[in-house]
């Protein structure tokens, strides 16, 4: 063990803490326990505002001296499915925003609580770029340890592919580096299992030589939607690995932050990242184009804006949403959906987004960790806005009626980071006994309270 001097109570624990404790009686309580959605009340027992890891050491100690659990958090993104925080103290890392690249390894290595915003400029100082998602305020360990769907993986794969080693702290408080050698299983883990292993205070990844991609947006009239997404399937489906796209229904509100041509409006969008030249990628395009956009926004584009192609909200937002993944997508499976959601539907769901799958996801790749690929061809992600509880519960239909419309089409496997409301299998039985055994080698006490838990076994 680590410790020079054991944390008896919370008093002990704020005064070793490099960063700060906030209780529920402090200033600033609902800021630290606020989470990015912004739909979830967070109430934990107390509020680590960590500086270090040797805070995480402290916190982890603490939390199992005073019989309490800790829940890492980085920026919330998938808070809702954290469920009662009463018993938990909540760890958040978003002070740890540290980032060294190593240009001649183009390997990465970051702390908790960076954002891929923060790699993504670092590393385009060098020619380089990680494997971030579409919203560049997401947190890339809990993207990463959750598998990371980029726009490039159906080249890369999953982002937690790319994990070359970790810093975590397990439950017994021991600081621990683990790679394919060191902690191998928990090391397997970490990559695609979740966060419920340990808390990770640093990770160490690859960088690949991207500096500009050939990427947008191209947008029609929500009333086109069952030809312009039965054409980008089929288009999808014959394009190469260096292509990753998806489709969208999408309503936009009538709000200043969406731009003028867009606002309170509806639309059947596609979107694609291309890493071809960009004469190559018209010629792909062309098919898509030749259904004639209202609006085309792909071109030539440097990697450090391409967290704006997905129109992400950039601010905390209240927003509820959820994901399932689909075995398929037949012609039934597109008109199932668009009888629930489709242009005649009133849904108040802003997006409901298909991404294509398969390439390197389909086979994942060897030495990988829990989740190294996706047994599915598309991953879906639908969600609205949701201030106040009547448009929460409005959403949770909406959400329950997509999943009822696509359930015949469902993979038997779910993504962790679409999954926003807890329930589902994600993954296949062998994996999930493997982790489940692996919990119970390195947090027998299930200490560590993550989003989408895995109980230790037995
Ligand atoms: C607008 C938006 C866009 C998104 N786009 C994509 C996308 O393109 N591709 C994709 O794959 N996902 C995407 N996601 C999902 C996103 O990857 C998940 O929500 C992810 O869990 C966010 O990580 P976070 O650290 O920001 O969130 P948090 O809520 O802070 O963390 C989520 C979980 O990760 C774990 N965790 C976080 N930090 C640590 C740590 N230091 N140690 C151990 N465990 C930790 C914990 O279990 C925690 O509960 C998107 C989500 C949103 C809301």
């Amino acid at each position: 063990m680590s410790f020079s001097s054991p944390v008896m109570d919370l008093d002990e624990l704020e005064h070793v803490l490099d960063g700060a404790l906030v209780r529920p009686s402090s200033p600033g309580w609902d800021a630290a326990r606020a989470a990015w959605q912004l739909a979830v009340d967070q109430r934990p027992y107390a509020v680590v505002l960590a500086a270090s890891a040797r805070d995480v050491v402290a916190t982890v100690e603490a939390a199992a001296r005073l019989g309490l659990r800790v829940a890492p958090q980085a920026t919330g993104h998938n808070a809702a499915p954290l469920g009662p925080l009463g018993r938990t103290i909540l760890l958040r890392t978003s002070a740890m925003r540290g980032v060294e690249i190593d240009a001649g390894r183009q390997v990465a290595r970051v702390e908790a609580g960076a954002l891929w915003a923060d790699v993504t400029a670092a590393a385009a100082v060098h020619g380089l770029t990680g494997l971030a998602g579409s919203a560049p305020d997401v947190g890339v360990v809990g993207y990463t340890l959750g598998g990371g769907l980029s726009w490039f993986a159906r080249l890369h794969g999953l982002a937690a592919n790319h994990v070359l080693s970790a810093d975590i702290v397990t439950a017994d408080g021991e600081p621990r580096t683990i790679d394919a050698t060191r902690d191998a299983a928990l090391f397997w883990a970490i990559r695609g299992g979740g966060g419920g292993f340990g808390v990770v205070t640093a990770l160490e990844f690859r960088l690949f030589p991207i500096t500009e991609v050939h990427a947008g947006m191209l947008l029609w009239p929500i009333e086109r939607a069952a030809e312009v997404l039965g054409a980008w399937w089929e288009w999808a489906r014959s394009v190469p690995e260096t292509v990753t796209s998806l489709g969208r229904l999408l309503r936009l509100p009538p709000i200043p932050q969406i731009p003028e041509p867009l606002r309170g409006r509806s639309f059947v969008a596609v979107e694609a990242a291309c890493l071809l030249d960009p004469a190559t990628a018209d010629l792909l395009l062309a098919p898509l184009r030749a259904l004639g956009p209202e609006m085309d926004t792909v071109r030539p584009t440097p990697i450090t804006e391409l967290g704006a192609l997905h129109m992400d909200p950039q601010e905390p937002t209240p927003v509820t949403g959820d994901g399932l993944q689909l075995a398929g997508f037949p012609p039934a499976a597109l008109e199932a959906l668009l009888r629930v959601a489709g242009p005649g539907a009133d849904v108040p769901l802003l997006t409901i987004e298909l991404r294509h799958l398969g390439g390197a996801l389909a086979y994942g790749q060897q030495g990988g960790g829990a989740v190294s690929g996706m047994d599915a061809a598309i991953a879906v992600f639908s969600g609205g806005i949701t201030p106040d509880a009547d448009a929460a519960a409005a959403v949770h239909v909406a959400l329950d009626e997509v999943g009822a419309a696509l359930a015949p089409w469902r993979a038997e496997t779910a993504y962790r980071n679409f999954t926003e409301r807890s329930g589902p299998r994600f993954d296949r039985l062998e994996t999930h006994i493997r982790l489940q055994r692996i919990k119970a080698a390195y947090d027998p006490a299930d200490l560590i309270h993550a989003n989408h838990p895995v109980t230790p076994a037995g």
